[in-house]
C-alpha cells in the first residue's frame, strides 16, 4: 500500500461471499457537490453505500474499506456474464460533481493518483484488462459515471484497462449496423437485455467519449470491432 493512502473507515462493508475471487475493478465518480459531502455519505450507516477508495481532486487517496472486504458501490450490475459485482470487485470513487452538479474535467493530479492506485490493485489481484470498467458499463440503464470526461485512454496507455487502436478496419460492409453492434457489445461484456441505444451510449462513454448519443456510427462500430479484436473474441 502506498504511504500516501489515508485510512478513513466506512461502516458500510461486509464479508465477501466465501471463495469469491477479486477479478473486477469498477471506477466511479462521486456525483455530489463536494468531496467532503461525498465522503460523509460513503461513511454514513444510513446511506448503505461505500467504496474501497476515494480519490480526491488534489490526488489524495482515502481507503474506506479493506480490499478483502465487500464495499457497496456497484448495486445491481452485470458484466461478462457476472452479476452482483460488489461480491468480486474493488470500487474506486473519484471526486467529481458529475453530470447533475457541474461535470468537469478530472485534474491531472487526480488522474495520476487514480492510475497509480489502479496499478497497485492490478498487481495484487488477477483482474483481466477488460474487467477494468466504468459503473456505466455494468449498470448502463442506471449510471453514467465516471463519464465521458474521464481519461480512459490515458489509463490504458499506462497499463490500466483496454483502449482500441486507431480504427484500422471499418465495420463489415453490408452487415446490418444494429445486429452487428449488438453482437459486438455482447462480446465485450455488456448485458443484452437493454435497448441498443442505451448500451451504445454506455460503450461510447468509455470508448468513444467524443460522441455519446447511442448511435452506431462508423467510428463507434470501428471501435467496437477494434475492442473485440483485442479480446480475441
Ligand atoms: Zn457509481
Amino acid at each position: 500500500m502506498s504511504p500516501g493512502v489515508r485510512e478513513l473507515p466506512s461502516p458500510n462493508q461486509d464479508d465477501r461471499p466465501a471463495g469469491a475471487a477479486i477479478d473486477t475493478l469498477v471506477l466511479h465518480y462521486t456525483g455530489m457537490r463536494s468531496g467532503a459531502e461525498a465522503i460523509a455519505r460513503l461513511r454514513d450507516p444510513a446511506a448503505r453505500v461505500s467504496s474501497h477508495y476515494v480519490v480526491e481532486e488534489d490526488g489524495a487517496v482515502l481507503r474506506l474499506v479493506p480490499e478483502a472486504r465487500r464495499a457497496w458501490h456497484a448495486g445491481i450490475s452485470h458484466w461478462r456474464g457476472m452479476a452482483a459485482l460488489n461480491d468480486r470487485s474493488i470500487g474506486i470513487e473519484i471526486v467529481n460533481p458529475g453530470h447533475d452538479w457541474g461535470y468537469r474535467p478530472f485534474p491531472a493530479l487526480q488522474m495520476a493518483a487514480v492510475c497509480d492506485l489502479c496499478l497497485e490493485i492490478l498487481a495484487r489481484h488477477p483482474i483481466p484488462p477488460i474487467n477494468v470498467v466504468a459503473h456505466s458499463d455494468i449498470a448502463p440503464d442506471r449510471k453514467a459515471d465516471p463519464g465521458e470526461l474521464f481519461d480512459w485512454e490515458g489509463l490504458a496507455a499506462n497499463g490500466v484497462g483496454l483502449w482500441p487502436a486507431a480504427a484500422d478496419a471499418p465495420a463489415p460492409a453490408g452487415a446490418p449496423a444494429g445486429a452487428s453492434a449488438a453482437a459486438l457489445l455482447s462480446a465485450i461484456g455488456y448485458r443484452t437485455d437493454l435497448p441498443l441505444p442505451v448500451l451504445l451510449a454506455a460503450f461510447q462513454r468509455h470508448w468513444r467519449p467524443a460522441r455519446v448519443d447511442g448511435v452506431a456510427d462508423a467510428e463507434t462500430l470501428a471501435r467496437l470491432a477494434g475492442l473485440v479484436r483485442m479480446l480475441g473474441a
